[in-house]
């Protein structure tokens, strides 16, 4: 469309449409401006022609040069050493699902309070024996570094599948890097600081916090502090469990996939932290001693990448109180025996991570995930024994 504008304009002469590609002509004059138009909107192109000699363009008597719109080349779009827009995020993973259509499939499991798609990519073999394993990241508007990683951990599983071990293969992985997208969305246009989905309370936005909206002891007395009933509080809860479409998006696949999910990974920022439940007790779940194991297995390979000292334990003991957590549905009542919330980097800088540090931090939590997977397949766990039967 913005092609089709600036050809109407007379700017640029497209020559040429096919599949999403097209060929078009800029006059010498304005190569540079016409670059930096397609750059700011991260439309990727290549010049194919430096010097297009004029017979077929005879408005073009300064050396003009053709430009051919790419089908978004990977590399091009996500580089690890920035934080992208919604649309960038989104067309990365469609990406990977063209560039790795056998194991790679891209789908809209809802959308959004102002009608974006939530978008998951599944990478598996399709062997029914598998597990399966959920990544999330941006539940919390605000937390980029979340995005970066999940979309980090998606690349490195879709380029190295053939190759990677058991641990990776034998899992469908589901990994959404933006849960929250009006709200990440509004925190790159509109207030870089916002945390909340955009939900409306009368007219106006006041948002839900989406990790107070499970349905696991949703709005329990004595969690008013850190899952507010209060419209204007940072930790909203919602009208009711599930009230936000974001969060119904999320328990819908998780429970109607068909395959039993083994793992659970919420990312966040910016505590440097692996926690998991219970967020609304100060009792320990169940499978505490497998929990705290998986941890600081986690812990130790991400201590061992760049020397960073993630803290573990149960998320009431490490953090605060929450009800209506994603972990506490995920392990209470979706009974994933392995559900963490992963608080990433960084306590200096909270929730503005310097860019030279997202690779880094990417890197350490992609090697926490693989020492995880590896330990999970390894481990039995009291609270499987109720798994739910899946046909
Ligand atoms: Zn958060």
């Amino acid at each position: 469309m913005f092609l089709k504008n600036l050809d109407n304009k007379g700017a640029i002469s497209i020559c040429q449409e096919y599949d999403k590609n097209m060929n078009i002509m800029v006059e010498g004059q304005r190569v540079f401006q016409v670059e930096k138009l397609l750059n700011d909107r991260d439309i990727s192109f290549e010049v194919t022609v430096t010097d297009v000699t004029a017979p077929a363009s005879p408005k073009r008597n300064r050396s003009p040069i053709a430009l051919t719109r790419l089908r978004s080349p990977i590399k091009r779009l996500i580089d690890w050493k920035d934080y992208y827009p919604l649309n960038v995020i989104n067309s990365f993973i469609d990406s990977l699902e063209k560039q790795y259509p056998s194991t790679c499939t891209v789908s809209v499991i809802g959308r959004t309070v102002e009608g974006r798609d939530i978008k998951v990519l599944k990478i598996s073999n399709s062997d029914a024996r598998n597990t399966a394993v959920w990544l999330d990241g941006a539940i919390h508007a605000r937390e980029w570094i979340s995005t970066s990683v999940v979309t980090y951990i998606a690349d490195y599983i879709a380029r190295n599948f053939d190759t990677l071990p058991p641990s990776f293969t034998n899992k469908d992985w589901y990994l959404a890097p933006v849960v929250n997208p009006d709200g990440y969305h509004y925190s790159h246009v509109g207030d870089r600081m916002w945390r909340k989905n955009r939900a409306r309370f009368g007219n106006v936005v006041t948002g839900v916090d989406l990790n107070r909206n499970f349905g696991h002891c949703w709005g329990r007395a004595g969690c008013a502090e850190c899952s507010s009933g209060d419209p204007n509080h940072i930790n909203y809860r919602g009208t009711e469990a599930f009230s936000e479409p974001e969060t119904a998006a999320v328990k819908d696949l998780i429970l109607y996939s068909g395959t039993p999910f083994k793992i659970f990974l919420t990312f966040h920022a910016y505590s440097e932290v692996i926690s998991f439940p219970w967020c609304y007790t100060a009792d320990p779940c169940p499978d505490y001693v497998n929990l705290l194991e998986g941890g600081t297995v986690m812990a130790k390979a991400i201590y061992e990448t760049n020397g960073r000292m993630y803290k573990v334990g149960n998320f009431k003991d490490i953090m605060y109180y929450a009800c209506g957590t994603s972990i506490d549905w995920s392990y209470g009542t979706a009974r994933i025996p392995f559900s963490y919330l992963v608080e990433l980097r960084s306590k200096r800088d909270r929730f503005l991570l310097p860019k030279d540090e997202i690779q880094d931090c990417c890197r350490e939590a992609l090697n926490g995930v693989k020492a995880l997977v590896e330990f999970v397949d390894t481990k039995k766990c009291s609270n499987c024994d109720i798994f739910p039967k899946k046909s």
